[in-house]
């Protein structure tokens, strides 16, 4: 848990960090546990009511906290609950290589509108597209006070600038999506990569309460998030968690990144259906269809996906000899047939042993492809509550 600082050291100790650190404190139990009383506030955080009192009214008065309804309790006190304002609205862009969503959030992650089309080739193509559906979900929503706007796309950004690095997938080089869509909108842009995305989920909406996590996210790529010690690892220049990107095989197939036999090149969903065209006649088939396929009893679709979970246990070694994190979560259509997944790719990590012998959990995330876009939501509030329990992305 973050620690809220103690009354007694706020007396002393006045100044603006100590201010903002036991606001966000509030803040964030007040986004777990709503509804909550003041009074439930001051017990779990250990700040003395008086303290609460004027920490609650700050937020009310910032629009994120709203009071109301009365609760009830017995020797006839009535407190009053607070919950977050969700009338505060955040705009979730999802990036990914055949289609990009539009969606507009509450603060609690809750989504009331989604729009899609297809991603154009040209990155300026897409992202003029992009803004166009942008300015016209904010003329639907005028009446609501908009955070910001969170991007998350399969490729990596320079930390800092926000200028996409490397995107493989999306086949888009150096282009400056976050000035383009800010200059166009007026609103702040936050930009992270998918699987850095998947990560703020999970900790944020979903409560995983581990210091130590890895995201993979399988779809047309690999992607890895990295949670070390409590903090997003994002490296020094961007690219920390490209495991999709290390060769296991040197003279395996091409990848889009260039190189020869990545990782994601044996073990993504594209991988999959690599291997079953090679051993049918069929060529017209999305990954959706191989599980389907599979289902229903044809063994080489079976094949292929075995295939490909073998592989992704293989490479998984890496990440849990180099990070050895507690847990693992698998992010993707894949888990819809975790009872195929899981088993071959835990006993794949485990096959020659680990170093230090403790496998971490394998989670299979059920998600609908919304984590990236609740990560957006994370992306645009995280600098107004931090990132819930001591994680500071
Ligand atoms: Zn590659």
């Amino acid at each position: 848990m973050m620690r809220a600082i103690p009354s007694k050291r706020i007396q002393v100790a006045s100044n603006v960090g100590v201010r903002d650190t036991n606001k966000r404190v509030v803040l964030n139990l007040i986004r777990k546990k709503q509804p909550i009383s003041r009074a439930d506030l001051a017990r779990l955080s250990g700040l003395q009511r008086s303290t609460i009192s004027l920490i609650v009214e700050d937020l009310i008065e910032g629009d994120w906290v709203l009071e109301g309804p009365t609760g009830r309790l017995p020797r006839g006190r009535r407190p009053t609950f607070l919950r977050l304002n969700d009338d505060r609205a955040i705009i979730g862009v999802d990036i990914r290589p055949l289609q990009i969503t539009v969606a507009l959030s509450d603060v609690n992650g809750k989504f009331s509108s989604q729009e899609a089309m297809p991603t154009a080739r040209n990155p300026k193509t897409a992202v003029d597209e992009l803004i166009v559906r942008i300015q016209r979900l904010l003329r639907s929503c005028s009446a609501r006070k908009i955070e910001g706007i969170g991007i998350s796309l399969p490729g990596r950004v320079e930390p800092g600038s926000g200028r996409l690095v490397f995107a493989p997938n999306l086949g888009w080089t150096d282009y400056d999506i976050a000035q383009a869509v800010e200059k166009a909108t007026g609103f702040d842009v936050e930009m992270e990569n998918a699987a850095n995305a998947c990560v703020l989920a999970a900790v944020w909406f979903d409560h995983f309460d581990s210091r130590n996590i890895v995201v993979v996210t399988v779809s047309e790529g690999i992607g890895a998030g990295v949670l070390v010690n409590g903090r997003l690892a994002r490296g020094f220049s961007g690219m920390a968690g490209e495991f999709g990107h290390v060769p296991l095989d040197p003279d395996g197939p091409l990848c889009s990144c260039g190189s020869r036999g990545c990782w994601e090149v044996f073990a993504s969903n594209r991988a999959a259906l690599r291997y079953y065209f090679e051993s049918s006649a069929k060529s017209e088939l999305n990954f959706q269809d191989l599980l389907s396929l599979a289902d229903q009893g044809d063994g080489r679709a079976a094949k292929a996906l075995e295939t490909m979970a073998h592989y992704l246990g293989r490479g998984m070694r890496m990440i849990v000899a180099g990070l050895d994190p507690e847990q693992i979560l698998v992010i993707g259509d894949l888990t819809r047939s975790w009872h195929r997944f899981g088993p071959v790719i835990q006993a794949e990590v485990q096959a020659q042993g680990l170093p230090g012998g403790v496998a971490p959990k394998l989670v299979p995330v059920h998600e609908d492809g919304m984590a990236r876009l609740r990560g957006t939501v994370a992306l645009v509030l995280q600098k107004h509550f931090g990132v819930g329990p001591e994680v500071i992305a």
